[in-house]
């Protein structure tokens, strides 16, 4: 007998990668330049020339047991030694290696945090809608219960009245996602000075620390020069998430990070870190790219391609009358749907080989996630089918 949760997580694909899978057989049928897939956030712009020059190096200068043995658990010291060093220089973070634990990329960092810190089972995690959807498979694995707050689909940013009122004793921990995806916000400085406020007033009521997860993979991708904020800074029981997939374009090399400060108050967090990544198998993160990665750090692909994309989609559906919500960051471009159920707009939109994905399944029902990570000229290409199914509401 197999698991019955593990059997349906592992037998039910999400809608994205149907959408995908689907435009990969339509593709086939009509031609690749007739399918307009805007289903998935797969980085397409390519990852900087550091990668291919850090690896070619590696390769012609190591012995092999220096390149592909295992490192540390936690990860190489070298390496995150490194990442202190540069974290320190780039946002005073006040770090030091031993507060890092090197991850198989966002979705290691966020399973092995949340199973560091759950406790019991009535623990609950907030997440705000919309938001990122396997983070509910991650919470119900770890062994807590999701608890997620309503949009604010005025402005994208979190409500923090529905923050205040939806912690409660059982509360461990909130999940926040700044550029975010699918809405592409980013938080001001101002929204987490106010979230940490609520979040120290209610874990002195509550008698417990609750944790600001703060899930990190778009943090280098923002525009209109927004700053990048350093969350510790702002609340101490932060644990940072990172990933190197989206800003190095390396998705598949799995590699990223989990950062606990010494700000955290509770010291046995990083331990249970490293337990938790024990238990789960997570022990030593790729070590070739433990390596690269530190030879680039402070490099990203190029994120002037995103930006022209976001502007170029941006203007072209408001323009059509679409109701964008204004990208400040991530790839992603999150559209009203033209009619309450956002799963029939989608299969409008399909009929004529346009691939956008209904955002239910991010807890905001009635929109439509559209990833810009794609070629330019297939955005151009979009409009004409773009302009179609408008005017079918028109
Ligand atoms: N968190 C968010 C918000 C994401 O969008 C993604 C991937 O798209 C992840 C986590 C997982 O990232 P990774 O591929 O590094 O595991």
């Amino acid at each position: 007998m197999a698991n019955k949760e593990m059997y349906t997580l592992g037998s039910q694909s999400s809608v994205i990668r149907e959408l995908f899978s689907y435009g990969q057989e339509q593709a086939a049928k009509v031609g690749k330049e007739n399918v307009f897939d805007f289903s998935i956030g797969n980085p397409t712009v390519p990852a900087p020339a550091c990668i291919r020059e850090s690896i070619a190096e590696i390769m012609a200068t190591r012995e092999s047991a220096a390149i592909h043995g295992y490192t540390a658990a936690s990860g190489d010291t070298a390496v995150r030694q490194g990442l202190a060093q540069y974290m320190n220089d780039t946002y005073d973070a006040h770090v030091k290696a031993d507060n890092f634990y090197m991850t198989c990329g966002a979705a290691a960092s966020l399973t092995i945090t949340l199973k560091a810190i759950v406790e019991a089972p009535e623990d609950e995690v907030l997440v705000i809608a919309p938001f990122f959807p396997e983070y509910t498979v991650f919470i119900e694995n770890a062994g807590a219960h999701a608890v997620i707050l309503p949009p604010d689909t005025e402005h994208f940013q979190i409500s923090l009245e529905n923050l205040e009122k939806a912690i409660t004793p059982h509360t461990r921990a909130i999940i926040v996602n700044s550029p975010n995806n699918p809405a592409g916000t980013v938080y001001s400085a101002d929204t987490y000075t106010k979230m940490a406020d609520i979040l120290t007033k209610k874990s002195a009521e509550i008698g417990h620390a609750i944790y600001l997860i703060s899930d990190e993979p778009y943090r280098e991708i923002i525009y209109d020069g927004l700053p990048i904020l350093y969350v510790p800074k702002f609340y101490a029981n932060t644990i940072v998430c990172y990933s190197y997939s989206k800003s190095l374009s390396l998705p598949g090399e799995r590699i990223g990070y989990i950062l606990v400060p010494d700000s955290v108050s509770d010291k046995d967090v990083y331990p249970a870190v490293c337990g938790a990544g024990r238990a789960m198998g997570f022990v030593c993160a790729p070590h070739l790219f433990q390596d690269v990665v530190l030879k680039c750090l402070g490099q990203t692909s190029d994120m002037n391609i995103y930006d022209e994309n976001r502007k170029l989609l941006y203007n072209g559906l408001e323009e059509m009358g679409y109701d964008c919500v204004y990208p400040q960051g991530a790839f992603y471009l999150f559209v009203k749907s033209p009619e309450p159920d956002a799963n029939a707009f989608s299969e409008k939109a399909k009929a004529l080989n346009l691939l956008i994905v209904p955002a239910d399944s991010f807890g905001c029902p009635g929109y439509v996630r559209i990833s810009y990570c794609v070629e330019a000229d297939m955005i151009k290409r979009s409009f004409p089918a773009f302009k179609k199914l408008i005017e079918q509401y028109t």
